[in-house]
């Protein structure tokens, strides 16, 4: 049955590009990125705090990868998107996924629902969601369209934030609806060793063999941290703690992985 579009939601995008995924499991791939507006947390390592409040405008890449960005007025149609999406997909093949990031993306879960089934029959992508991974509920809406999930784990001695109940639920609801999933939880030298353990214990007590990558932080640069007193502050952890804690993880896990933000390394986006 072919799905349509019946534009009874619109959202607030930050911009929609192409590029070359540097995180996580689907580091080095090549994604079509729609970035959405508007982030209910306020993480101290956030690198996109331009995106936490809703935009006017939101800027759209014409040519994968050319960064020929044209402005567009906020909020945009399931339509305006679609043809967007479309618009990246030449040359044919380019593309391995299409990134759902933020901003928290769960936070337009009714646009999404309508959304996803149409733009995974025009282009054959699998979807990809980052997240806050603290939204189980609105996860629920579109669980069935997803492919996989990137869910941060937020320790609060890092991020700022406390969210052990809404990831353990989060954690829960990927796992009953079969849903892959990946954890990615931010370290700092100031990474707390009990709130490590308590996240260790989260992830195995759904799946040992859910994969778990610890991202050092990249401290922020002044342009970033939206004037914030502590993303500057944030110390990437020395080479002895990152070892100390891998091997702590692996206790009770099967896949944990040490990744830098590899897009920065390279200048990408
Ligand atoms: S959840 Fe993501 S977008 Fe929101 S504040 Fe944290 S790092 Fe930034």
């Amino acid at each position: 049955m072919t799905e349509t579009i019946k534009n009874l939601a619109t959202a607030r995008l930050i911009e929609l590009f192409s590029a070359i995924q540097g995180e996580g499991l689907n580091v080095g791939t090549r994604q079509i990125f729609i970035r959405f507006a508007i982030c209910d947390l306020r993480c101290h390592f956030c690198d996109s705090a331009h995106t936490w409040q809703p935009s006017d405008t939101c800027r759209i890449e014409q040519t994968p990868g050319k960064r020929d960005f044209v402005t567009y007025a906020n909020p945009v149609t399931q339509s305006q998107l679609l043809g967007w999406v479309e618009q990246q997909m030449l040359p044919p093949g380019l593309h391995d996924s299409i990134s759902l990031t933020g901003g928290e993306p769960l936070l337009h879960a009714p646009f999404l629902q309508e959304f996803l089934p149409v733009v995974k029959e025009k282009t054959g992508l699998p979807i990809y969601l980052e997240t806050g991974g603290h939204r189980p509920q609105q996860l629920r809406m579109i669980l069935k369209d997803l492919d996989l999930v990137g869910m941060d784990l937020k320790l609060p001695s890092v991020s700022g934030e406390n969210c052990w109940a809404a990831h353990e639920e989060f954690l829960q609801v990927c796992g009953d609806g079969g849903l892959e999933v990946f954890v990615k939880i931010i370290i700092s030298q100031d990474t707390n060793l009990d709130e490590l353990i308590q996240a260790r214990d989260l992830v195995a007590a759904q799946s040992p063999m859910i994969p778990v990558f610890l991202q050092p932080v990249t401290p922020l640069k002044p342009s970033e941290s939206m004037g914030g007193k502590h993303g500057e502050h944030l110390l990437p952890p020395t080479p002895e703690q990152v070892l100390e804690w891998q091997g702590l993880m692996k206790r009770e896990l099967k896949q944990v992985r040490v990744v830098a933000q590899t897009h920065k390394m390279m200048n990408q986006l």
